[in-house]
């Protein structure tokens, strides 16, 4: 049976898409997973893109490597991307396929424990590796531990941890763009409004590059003097260790770790923050990670493939000299 990927996607009315629907880095990082899958079980990958107005999204996804189809779910009810209504038309669908990937982003993590619950599935959560088409890895204890698990459930609903898998090449694929049946709107949401932080930056989840702050700035007013400068020289997005959002030095989606964003840049620079488990649990598998700290018993050391033990608002202004 065949693979079926949901695409996340920007809907038009984004600010991050400025006017324009496009996939989402997500999305391509996911279909790695599913060509892996598609590797060892000889199958084929089809993507869904379900929203309205994106068949422009449709057609992006038909140029991915290795996507034999395009299932294009178009409807006005479908433009919020309300997790309901795209978990209905998933369902008129579903029992095609033997694997029903998504993002284990905000988006994913909404619709797929409804996909999974309304087959009578056990959801096989956070993959970071495909054993077989049964098996496969994901982090448990904040990333302390991997645990392999097989499912023998007749259709795997999976979500995929992005920072496990690369992105896959978007460009030399020629999949067949198919207009499939949306379910009705079942009407159990409605979507009333976005509030979408316009952002100068790369995002966060997508960014190769990361400058990361911690309680050791003391206040949001340095945080901003000290970080953002570093931040624009590299072209970087800005993040955050929990104490830094939990004081107000910069708001929550700023926060890396366990309970905020999973990354992995290729460069992932932590300043004045000290490494607790649940930090390390968002960032640790960064490409290369530089700390600055002035304790040289931080636990951020033994991770970071180059510390510097300093005082921070010596370094960073001499990093940034010296840049
Ligand atoms: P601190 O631990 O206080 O460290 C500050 C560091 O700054 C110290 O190492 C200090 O030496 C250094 N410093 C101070 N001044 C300077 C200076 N002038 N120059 C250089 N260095 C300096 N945390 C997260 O980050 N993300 C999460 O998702 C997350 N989820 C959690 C979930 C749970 C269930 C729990 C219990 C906790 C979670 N935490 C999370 C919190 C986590 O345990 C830590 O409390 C938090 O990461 C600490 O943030 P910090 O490193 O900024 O602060």
């Amino acid at each position: 049976m065949t693979i079926l990927v949901i695409a996340e996607h920007n809907a038009p009315g984004d600010a991050a898409s400025e006017g324009s629907a496009s996939l989402k880095p997500a999305t391509f990082n996911t279909l790695t997973a599913g060509a892996l899958l598609a590797t060892l079980t000889d199958n084929q990958i089809h993507v869904l893109v379900a929203g309205y107005n994106v068949h422009a999204v449709a057609a992006a996804a038909a140029k991915i490597a290795g996507v034999s189809k395009v299932l294009l779910a178009d409807a006005p009810h479908l433009e919020a991307g309300l997790a309901e209504n795209i978990e209905a038309t998933v369902l008129t669908m579903a029992r095609e396929y033997s694997h029903i990937l998504l993002p284990a982003t905000a988006y994913g993590k909404n619709i797929a424990p409804r996909i999974a619950a309304s087959l009578d599935v056990a959801q096989i959560s956070d993959i970071v590796a495909v054993h077989s088409a049964d098996t496969f890895e994901r982090p448990i204890y904040a990333g302390n531990a991997i645990a392999t698990v097989q499912s023998t459930d007749p259709i795997r609903v999976i979500t995929v941890r992005t920072t496990g898998f690369d992105a896959i090449a978007t460009e030399g694929g020629c999949a067949v763009v198919e207009q499939v049946a949306v379910a009705a709107n079942n009407g159990l949401s409605h979507f009333e409004n976005r509030e979408i932080t316009k952002l100068e930056r790369p995002e966060l989840t997508a960014a190769n590059i990361i400058v990361s702050g911690g309680r050791g700035l003391g206040s949001g007013e340095n945080y901003t003097k000290v970080l953002e400068p570093l931040a624009d020289r590299l072209g970087a997005a800005l993040g955050a260790s929990r104490a830094a959002v939990d004081a107000g030095f910069v708001p929550n989606d700023y926060q890396v770790g366990q309970t905020g964003k999973i990354v992995a840049p290729q460069l992932y620079v932590a300043v004045g923050i000290s490494g607790a488990i649940q930090h390390l649990a968002g960032m640790k598998d960064s490409k290369v990670i530089v700390a600055i700290n002035k304790d040289p018993e931080a636990p951020i050391f033994t991770v970071a493939d180059y510390g510097l033990v300093s005082d921070l608002f010596e370094a960073v202004p001499a990093l940034l000299d010296a840049l």
